[in-house]
């Protein structure tokens, strides 16, 4: 089978102790890793300026940059520390404990406390308690300022610093917390490209994470997870809000039926490519290979749904932190999103609404490089909003060579789908421009004398006004 020389979905890994080291970077971003994810759950802040600083040298080192997610932790309830691990038994009674209470009678039920003391307010009596990624489940029987008394459904083993889920409970922890304030300016100072805030549950809780990096002068821009019922009721005004969206499957299989997980995952993805928003399938995509140098056939599948949905990104959670084949995770992604982006795709870009004049004339070019079967669009952008607009138009055939001037625009490119960005210092001269990134393209092997380009730019007309052009070169 011919291996098409580009690849359109991006490649997403998080950082851990499988990733981390200068060698296994070189060989993931090799592989074909576009974004690295750094997930503040786990991570210390010396630990998060090393390895952001070592991403920066292997990319430049390689000739390739990447983009940096920092994914903050946003509201978690989480249980507290117990000295030996629980088994949990079914019918048993347990109490979640809203503070610590030290010189509880030992005699009584057993426990555990849990980090947030209004879970007692916010949960009701008949509500469902979820600990450990949702393996046990427990029924809340009473309560009162103190406790939540509940009973084991589904038994297991409890240990320490456990996340609990309560489906379809709201929730009254701050948005964006302490922690997630101090991680972010951390990721400020080391020049991070994307800020992913987990348990996002309506518009303003992106506002004002925005907010915090405009106050900050950062350009850091900001992704959406969904991971609850709320996020889902708010999904519109969730996906207007930020600059893309993650479906964060492990907890929003969690906080709801998993049978709608499939649904709300194509519901996101028609979401966002309606508003032109970028999107992120998320977690559990090769999770057998943690464990197995070869996925399983339900993942080959998994993968190959995400990208007939045309998504702009797939993402490696478990299987780069801790798997034992980064490396081949990071190739089957690739193998598999190639070949099936050869198949005709879902087409869901179809329903995005062409609100200014500019994305009319973007329409146009990506038009006629599908008549055209173009070897390329290429797009002069600064801040990165003409490729952004290009690749929402989800082109057919073309890749998008997005030229910039800007080092950070560049690295946030690397996001989004069919999108391969490129630093070009522009001359004053427009035509001078163009030939240098002929040139470029060419020197890099992207594109082959004869090619046909379509070229979307501003052109000076008369008294200096810029206008915008489409057109076609054939690459001499
Ligand atoms: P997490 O988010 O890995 O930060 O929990 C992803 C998910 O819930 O799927
Ligand atoms: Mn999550």
């Amino acid at each position: 089978m011919h291996r098409p020389h580009f690849r359109r979905t991006k490649i997403i890994i998080t950082l851990g102790p499988a990733s981390e080291s200068e060698s296994a970077l070189e060989r993931l971003i090799q592989a074909g890793a576009d974004v690295v994810r750094l997930n503040m759950a786990h991570a210390k802040h010396e630990w998060v300026r090393t390895v952001i600083r070592r991403v920066r040298a292997v990319s430049a080192r390689l000739n390739k940059e990447v983009s940096i997610m920092m994914d903050i932790k946003g509201p978690e309830i989480r249980t507290g520390d117990v000295a030996v691990p629980y088994e949990l038994k079914v019918g048993e009674l347990f109490d979640f404990l809203a503070r610590p209470q030290p010189d509880r009678p030992a005699s009584e039920v057993r426990s555990v406390s849990v980090n947030y003391a209004d879970i007692v307010k916010d949960v009701a009596v008949g509500d469902t308690v979820l600990v450990d990624s949702g393996l046990i489940r427990l029924k809340v029987l009473e309560k009162d300022a103190d406790h939540l008394r509940c009973q084991v459904l589904v038994p297991g083993r409890l240990g320490s610093r456990r996340h609990i889920n309560l489906p379809g409970v709201r929730v009254n922890l701050p948005s964006f917390t302490e922690k997630d304030r101090a991680d972010t300016l951390v990721g400020i100072e080391e020049g991070i490209d994307y800020v992913a805030l987990s348990f996002v549950r309506e518009g303003r809780d992106i506002d004002q994470l925005v907010s915090f990096l405009q106050e900050h002068r950062s350009r850091a821009r900001v992704i959406a997870k969904i991971e609850d019922q709320q996020a889902i009721a708010n999904l519109d005004e969730i996906v207007r809000a930020s600059h893309g969206l993650m479906v964060a499957r492990g907890d929003l299989g969690i906080e709801c039926p998993f049978e709608e997980l499939p649904i709300l995952q194509r519901r996101a993805v028609q979401t966002c490519l309606a508003h032109g928003r970028p999107v992120i399938i998320a977690t559990h995509m090769l999770e057998t290979m943690i464990e197995n140098p070869v996925p399983t056939r339900a993942e080959i599948t998994d993968i190959a749904n995400a990208v007939f949905e045309e998504a702009d990104c797939i993402m490696l959670s478990g299987e780069t932190t801790i798997g034992k084949y980064p490396v081949e995770s990071v190739q089957v992604f690739d193998k598999v999103a190639r070949r099936m982006e050869q198949v005709e795709a879902a087409g869901y870009a179809s329903k995005l609404s062409l609100a200014s004049d500019k994305l009319k004339v973007l329409r146009s070019a990506v038009v006629m490089a599908d008549q055209l079967l173009a070897a390329g669009i290429v797009v002069f952008t600064r801040q990165g909003f003409m490729a952004q607009g290009l690749a929402a138009l989800r082109p057919r055939h073309s890749p998008i060579f997005a030229i910039t001037n800007n080092l950070e625009t560049q690295r946030q490119l690397a996001l989004l789908r069919s999108v391969d960005p490129l630093f070009l210092t522009f001359s004053s001269q427009p035509e001078e421009t163009v030939l240098s990134t002929l040139k470029l393209l060419k020197d890099t092997g992207r594109v082959e004398a004869g090619a046909k380009l379509v070229i979307v730019s501003d052109i000076l007309a008369s008294n200096n006004q810029l206008v915008d052009s489409i057109q076609l070169r054939t690459v001499g």
